[in-house]
């Protein structure tokens, strides 16, 4: 495999758990690890019984690991769905990023790292054609079981280094137009918008748990100055202004 100039694995390290590629790689998905420390996490997504991997470990210092080559499937995304497609990891690469999560003290992520994110994300993205809307949280795509990477995840940084869909978060005013057990065609308006834009989402029109959920991964990614589940209107207009933003570039 060749990388482009800015970037280059620290490690190349064989993790057994991979297969074969069932579609082409067209998404790539980020994740932080959740685990106390980088080497713990190495250990278990190199480990056979865990039935884990990613393609490559992205370092607090900013040293990337790459665990599984691009070529095969790497076992990432678990249960997932993004626009209908569920296989997942056939369709994307996976980026573990260091760091303890909401289990073990959630914390910034050092400039370094995402320094380092940024590098392998363009070269990822220059070499395989990635469109901007389809690069993800892994709580985008199974937003009932992930919250990683979370709402301190620079996104905003990322857009600014051209990688991924962003708009800046509409401001968030006091109202909220929609809430949990609320049942109206504005729900149902709010579900279509989201599944339009790829989350799994039913149209209930019942602001039910599944919704809550999808708002709440919604909002740790595109809104995350406030993480409540709760769909008010800053968090409504911002997924128009997305809608806008990716059906001009699709
Ligand atoms: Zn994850």
């Amino acid at each position: 495999m060749s990388f482009a100039a800015d970037f280059k694995p620290a490690r190349v390290l064989a993790s057994p758990n991979r297969g074969e590629r069932r579609s082409a790689i067209d998404m790539i998905v980020l994740h932080y690890t959740g685990m106390k420390s980088g080497e713990e996490a190495l250990a278990r997504l190199t480990d056979p019984t865990s039935k884990v991997s990613s393609h490559y470990l992205v370092h607090e210092d900013g040293r990337v690991d790459q665990l599984v080559p691009e070529a095969q499937r790497a076992w990432h995304a678990g249960l997932s769905s993004w626009k209908g497609i569920t296989d997942i990891n056939s369709c994307s690469i996976g980026i573990e990023i260091v760091n303890p999560g909401h289990e073990y003290g959630y914390s910034d992520f050092p400039d370094v790292q995402i320094d380092a994110v940024i590098a392998l994300c363009r070269d990822i993205i220059a070499r395989r054609n990635i469109p901007s809307a389809r690069v993800l949280a892994h709580s985008d795509i199974a937003p009932a079981r992930k919250q990683d990477p979370g709402e301190k995840f620079p996104w905003g940084r990322l857009a600014a280094a051209g990688i991924g869909l962003w708009v800046e978060p509409s401001p968030i005013r006091e109202a909220t137009t929609l809430k949990p057990n609320d049942r109206s065609p504005q729900v149902a308006e709010l579900q279509r918008a989201l599944a339009r834009f790829g989350y799994a989402a039913d149209i209930t029109h019942l602001y039910d748990q599944a919704t809550s959920e999808v708002v709440t991964a919604f909002q740790r990614h595109f809104r995350p100055a406030r993480v409540d589940g709760l769909a008010d209107r800053s968090t409504v207009a911002t997924l128009q202004r997305l809608l806008t933003a990716s059906s001009a570039i699709a």
